[in-house]
């Protein structure tokens, strides 16, 4: 056994419910059939041997004839030969059992000892694909491969039975798959389960990179309504765009009609409805996003913005209030409080011009879309570099203390909430030019798709 060498690899098996067609549930029941009585006539095999040549036989025995016995039964050769061959392992490994039990009772072991028997055709109810991948000249070689389909659904590909469908609700790294075994359940349900070597320390290193992907940072845009300490961003949504071009068209023709007139009331009406749709829209929007936020993080950490003051001085005031900064926070905090999760606001200040990497302040014209640090070299797109601030002070203020090598916050930064006067004083803040290009140069930044895009029509 190679047990020792491999001390932190391991299989984990993932089971996913398969979606057969008809010809193929077909062919999986006529090859269990097939395997059951390959399985009995193997176990019978055994014992008869046994019984009048007094000689245990073994797996290597039983696979060598499996040739011959393929030409008795041609039945056999519907089935692939390495899942045959698993049918031998497991007569193999229950007499394996069977000896084990033995051998502790020889030695006082209270333990229950029982013969292998033959198994009736309705209890035979699985079968295995020994191997996912083989070895040829040096090369791995899929037996089975893996395809996605979407994003909840993949295939499977095996050999003689084809592309098996199934529900691919987790991802696994195909590379390292060992076997595959189909099952039919109870109630005649498909299930696949996979097993997959895994490596402990992978593991462990993951679970850690897990806790820490558990806290967020945003920063709140306007180009791109959010920005995560992740890399992530969401852009104003596309269909509020469109609808809001929709409303600047209603509203030129409205401001063209005769006051009074029955086509006045119609246009009207027509903006007002339009007006109606926008809100709806932005709030199913807003929804989701916030319930994708809570889903995923447990601490939510968001700038202390005073918006109403906000709102008063900028130029941006509408797109301000449009993008739904305000209603966001509000959505994310009580749907964090249902959930357990953790929303913090931090303040503002300077959250934009400091060096998320070493803590140096680079003031910034509005303009600048990027963060280059003088001080350490770091690029880094502005939003992102704020995302990271926030979620820094976000969890200074947690802890109560200093997070990670970055020193600023300990000069005297507040943390706490911010007054109008403080959050209008901050020059950088958020004043982006909508126009401006968001000059992602990291590649890495990518744009979160929602559960689900909102049902909004722009007719
Ligand atoms: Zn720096």
């Amino acid at each position: 056994m190679s047990r020792v060498r491999e001390e932190s690899k391991f299989l984990v098996t993932y089971k996913f419910r398969a979606y057969p067609t008809a010809l193929q549930e077909y062919k999986l029941e006529n090859w269990l059939y097939v395997l059951c009585w390959l399985y009995n006539f193997s176990l019978e095999e055994r014992k008869s041997i046994w019984r009048e040549e007094k000689r245990s036989v073994r797996y290597s025995e039983q696979q060598n004839n499996l040739p011959k016995l393929k030409k008795k039964e041609p039945i056999l050769k519907t089935v692939h030969s390495q899942v045959l061959q698993d049918v031998l392992r497991r007569v193999d490994r229950a007499f394996g059992k069977f000896f084990q039990d033995l051998e502790r009772k020889k030695k006082g072991e209270r333990t229950k000892v029982g013969y292998p028997k033959k198994k009736p055709t309705a209890k035979y109810k699985s079968l295995t694909f020994p191997q996912v991948w083989m070895k040829q000249k040096g090369k791995l070689i899929p037996v089975i491969r893996l395809e996605r389909k979407n994003n909840r659904f993949a295939y499977l590909i095996l050999p003689k039975i084809g592309k098996l469908k199934i529900r691919f609700h987790r991802g696994i790294d195909w590379k390292k798959a060992k076997t595959v075994t189909v099952e039919r359940d109870l109630v005649g349900k498909w299930w696949v389960c996979i097993s997959v070597e895994v490596d402990l320390e992978q593991i462990l290193k993951e679970a850690v990179e897990r806790v820490e992907r558990k806290s967020v940072g945003i920063d709140l845009g306007v180009k791109n309504l959010v920005t995560t300490s992740e890399k992530n961003f969401v852009e104003h949504p596309k269909f509020l765009q469109k609808l809001e071009k929709r409303l600047k068209r209603e509203q030129k023709k409205f401001s063209r009609k005769e006051k009074g007139s029955e086509n006045y009331e119609k246009q009207r009406k027509r903006v007002a409805k339009i007006h109606e749709k926008i809100k709806n829209a932005r709030r199913d929007f807003l929804h989701k996003l916030s319930r994708y936020l809570v889903d995923r993080y447990e601490l939510i950490v968001f700038e202390n913005l005073n918006i109403p003051a906000l709102v008063r001085d900028s130029r941006l005031a509408k797109l301000i209030l449009d993008a739904g900064w305000g209603t966001l926070i509000t959505f994310a905090t009580y749907k964090a409080v249902m959930a357990g999760a953790k929303v913090v606001r931090v303040n503002p200040a300077y959250t934009t011009q400091d060096c998320s990497v070493c803590g140096y302040r680079v003031p910034k014209t509005l303009a600048e879309r990027m963060h280059r640090c003088p001080n350490c070299g770091a690029e880094l797109d502005r939003d992102y570099n704020a995302s990271v601030n926030i979620l820094k002070k976000g969890l200074t203020h947690l802890t109560g203390g200093r997070v990670g090598a970055t020193r600023t916050y300990a000069c005297g930064e507040g943390t706490g909430g911010a007054t109008s006067r403080e959050v209008v004083s901050q020059p950088s803040l958020k004043q982006e030019t909508p126009c401006g290009s968001s000059g992602w140069e990291d590649s890495r930044q990518r744009a979160l798709s929602l559960p689900e895009a909102p049902s909004v029509r722009a007719e």
